[in-house]
């Protein structure tokens, strides 16, 4: 496990909010004097148990949203997102990451703690665009001098990231239609670092069809697109089913990536294949919200990822491009490094194919080409001195 922290990582598929660490949504809200109702916060870990392998908190992907509801109920300021935000880059840079796609679903939250006074969705965007920036810019400036004094081995290679805004289909239209005029106004600001839009939130609520002409309008103003989809189980004769039209709708638009593709059936499967869209494979968050694992105490991720319907055939058949991710590691208690062990274990992988996998995922990253041949370069050159 140790070895595989330090092995470079690159994180395509990881929601703000759901990587809140626990510890510090537990502060926030004792901060506001706020009860979280959810039992899934509650459950302590098992002791003596290998938490690689097991997950003793099944969810279910309505517990999820539950979940989510719940996190927002406390992450309601602009100093709590930043702290969010903050702990979010640290614990991916902690777990070898060298490049992170953040996205999140820009809200109008407090602007001070107590403070009855809204900031804007532009004011959440910047607070974490900030935070970012003044990360990487320490990343960079620690890396440098481990270099410098030639003290460690292997100095931990720094972080670069990017933000995805994204919409949540959950909300109405002209909503979306605000997040995506927000992420081209400030990808002509921070052309570096605003790179595209996401659709995401509760499948079952509206369709993508809904919200086609934003992302339409995202694209025109130079933002990469990607969408989640297949969520919910459709089959191929329920044709005129909204989640076969919806997951349909997404693969006629044909964005650069998708999230999750896991429930699409056979039609729908060719389709993707043919197309070859990258498809964000997240193992944990698959297993638990498919609830592939046994629903108590200790079911079993690494047995759940045997049930998982095309992790195996889209790595070892049909070798189409992924990048594996982690999702919500604060939800499902996975960080980046778990989701190699896992994948590890379960497909009796070498360190050669985990390399394999790293590198692929960068290629489908949101990065310009200078940015993807630089940090590959560095994925390369730490897997050959750590081999
Ligand atoms: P945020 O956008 O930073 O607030 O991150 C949390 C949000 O991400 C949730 O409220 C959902 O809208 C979205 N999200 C996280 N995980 C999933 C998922 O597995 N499917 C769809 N949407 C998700």
């Amino acid at each position: 496990m140790q070895i595989l922290r330090q092995m470079p990582k690159v994180e395509l598929h990881a929601h703000l909010n759901g990587s809140i660490r626990e510890t510090t949504l537990f502060d926030l809200a004792r901060e506001r004097n706020i009860q979280l109702s959810s039992h899934h916060f509650s459950n302590d870990l098992l002791p003596g148990v290998d938490h690689s392998m097991y997950n003793v908190r099944p969810r279910s992907l309505q517990d999820c949203f539950a979940m989510f509801a719940e996190i927002s109920t406390v992450v309601d300021d602009l100093p709590s997102i930043r702290r969010v935000a903050q702990e979010m880059l640290e614990d991916f840079a902690a777990e070898g990451c060298v490049y992170l796609e953040i996205r999140s679903t820009p809200k109008a939250l407090l602007l001070l703690n107590g403070s009855s006074k809204l900031a804007t969705k532009r004011d959440y965007c910047e607070t974490v665009l900030q935070v970012m920036k003044e990360f990487q810019k320490l990343e960079q400036d620690r890396y440098n001098i481990d270099l410098s004094n030639g003290l460690k081995e292997f100095p931990r290679l720094p972080l670069v990231c990017r933000l995805i805004i994204s919409v949540d289909r959950s909300n109405d239209v002209m909503n979306g239609w605000e997040n995506i005029q927000l992420a081209i106004e400030l990808k002509k600001e921070y052309p570096d670092m605003v790179v595209g839009v996401d659709l995401g939130g509760n499948p079952l609520k509206r369709e993508f069809s809904d919200f086609r002409a934003c992302f339409e309008a995202a694209r025109q103003g130079g933002l990469f697109v990607t969408l989640h989809c297949a969520e919910v189980p459709c089959s191929d004769e329920e044709k005129e089913s909204s989640a076969y039209q919806d997951a349909n709708a997404i693969l006629d638009f044909v964005p650069d990536r998708l999230g999750h593709a896991l429930l699409l059936p056979p039609i729908l499967q060719k389709k993707l294949e043919d197309l070859r869209i990258p498809v964000e494979a997240c193992p944990t968050s698959n297993v638990m919200t498919l609830e592939l694992a046994e629903r108590n105490s200790g079911g079993s991720l690494l047995e759940g990822l045997s049930r998982h319907p095309q992790l195996k055939r889209w790595l070892f058949e049909t070798n189409h491009p992924l990048a594996i991710s982690t999702d919500d590691p604060g939800v499902f208690h996975t960080t980046a490094t778990k989701e190699l062990v896992l994948l590890q274990k379960a497909y009796s992988l070498t360190n050669a194919d985990l390399q394999k996998i790293v590198e692929q995922s960068m290629d489908y990253a949101f990065a310009n080409q200078e940015t993807k041949y630089f940090i590959k370069q560095r994925i390369k050159d730490r897997f050959q001195m750590i081999n």
